[in-house]
């Protein structure tokens, strides 16, 4: 079979669904093609589900940017749209003097973000907040929340839909290749086929580099690396210690072991910090050792035996462990010569937070010539 479409995204993660229904508002025609046998299965529906206030990123970075827009913007679309939210707000704790210089810095860079709601306080207001609490000094940010990252992706899914987007599950992109105008792909599935597209928005999560490299005409030397960087939950059996949301001073490469609520209250702790080579989602009972210890920083009355494994989700990062961080990084025509192709590549956090912004950023950047 043999198809002619103007703009085909691949993947249908929350990323590759908010741009297709951006792309379909702007009244183009678009086929969403999706791997697997659902929506959201990859990183998506292994993650935190925080609504992030834009707190951490670098100034003028694209994570702080499209953070903050996109937060504004997430609120809006599930009020407009019925998806549960809950503006819960979020204690980031310093537990010693150490981290008490984090914190400043932290605070600082919030509001260099415009992130202009934060608060400073001192150990006992935060108690006075969360009697459960053992810190030194905390931050506290209102504008994070907690989101149904799946209703939010049904509703983006709903919302393209209605504009007349497609979405084609069991559809692999297995190769692509440049040609005058547009691209041809190769796609697996049970009915193998050929498409013809002028646009292509690669948003396949951790195999975006793997997809880029595909492409027959793109050059490598814009393709990054993929790296793994798994994290685990683990629930806790009890009653949720916190009413808000408790973060230690970040870490390396993660934001450190927090503690969420989920939409029904329920608490659980993670992501910690795990390099792997392959993708496994097991959660090894094991590294409850490590939970215990950073969780009794700042709650030292975690009770033994009360953290059970639960999942675990893996950071598309693009730089290694020695490496600092990397911004999201969305390559366009701009930089690797393609009319038509945007690649994104090391969308890990924020990135539920930032998709609606993402995609409109995403659209701006097909308009590369
Ligand atoms: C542990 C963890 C915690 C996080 N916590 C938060 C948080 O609290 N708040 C926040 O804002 N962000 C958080 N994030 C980040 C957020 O989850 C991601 O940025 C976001 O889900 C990425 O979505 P995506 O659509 O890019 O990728 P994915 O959801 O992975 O979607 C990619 C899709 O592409 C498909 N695909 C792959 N290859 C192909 C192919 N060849 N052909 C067709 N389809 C293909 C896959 O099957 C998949 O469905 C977290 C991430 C992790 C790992």
């Amino acid at each position: 079979m043999n198809v002619d479409i103007q703009s085909v995204v691949i993947g249908a993660g929350v990323v590759g669904l908010a741009v297709a229904r951006t792309l379909a508002m702007s009244g183009r025609e678009v086929l969403v093609v999706e791997a697997g046998a659902g929506i959201g299965a990859g990183v998506s529906s292994r993650n935190s589900e925080v609504i992030h206030a834009g707190i951490y990123y670098p100034s003028g970075s694209l994570k702080a940017r499209l953070c903050v827009e996109g937060k504004q913007r997430l609120y809006a679309f599930c009020d407009e749209h019925g998806v549960e939210y809950r503006r819960v707000g979020k204690l980031i704790v310093a537990t010693d003097e150490q981290q008490h210089s984090a914190l400043q810095r932290l605070l600082e860079q919030g509001r260099l973000n415009g992130v202009d709601n934060l608060q400073w306080l001192d150990g006992a207001q935060a108690r006075a907040l969360e009697p459960a609490l053992s810190c030194v000094a905390a931050l506290w940010s209102p504008s994070t929340g907690i989101v149904d990252s799946h209703a939010l992706m049904l509703a983006l899914q709903g919302d393209a839909e209605r504009f007349g987007a497609t979405l084609a599950l069991h559809t692999p992109l297995l190769s692509a290749r440049c040609r005058e105008q547009g691209f041809e792909l190769h796609m697996g599935g049970s009915q193998p086929m050929t498409l013809h597209c002028r646009e292509l928005i690669n948003c396949a999560g951790l195999s975006s580099p793997k997809v880029a490299r595909t492409i027959i005409g793109l050059p490598g030397s814009f393709i990054p690396e993929a790296h793994l960087c798994k994290g685990s939950y683990f629930s806790f059996s009890g009653r949720a210690p916190f009413r808000h949301l408790v973060y230690p001073a970040p870490e390396s490469a993660g934001l450190g072991v927090h503690m969420t609520l989920d939409l029904g209250g329920q608490a659980r702790f993670g992501p910690d910090v795990e390099w792997v080579e392959h993708i496994d989602y097991r959660v090894e009972p094991r590294r409850a050792e490590g939970f215990y210890q950073a969780i009794r920083r700042y709650w030292p009355d975690l009770p033994d035996n009360s953290l059970q494994p639960a999942y675990s989700g893996i950071r598309p990062k693009i730089t290694g462990p020695t490496e600092p961080a990397a911004d999201f990084l969305i390559s366009g025509c701009a930089e690797h010569g393609v009319p038509g192709l945007v690649n994104l590549f090391g969308i890990e956090s924020p990135g539920l937070t930032s998709c609606l912004a993402l995609a409109e950023h995403v659209v701006k950047r097909l308009n590369d010539r």
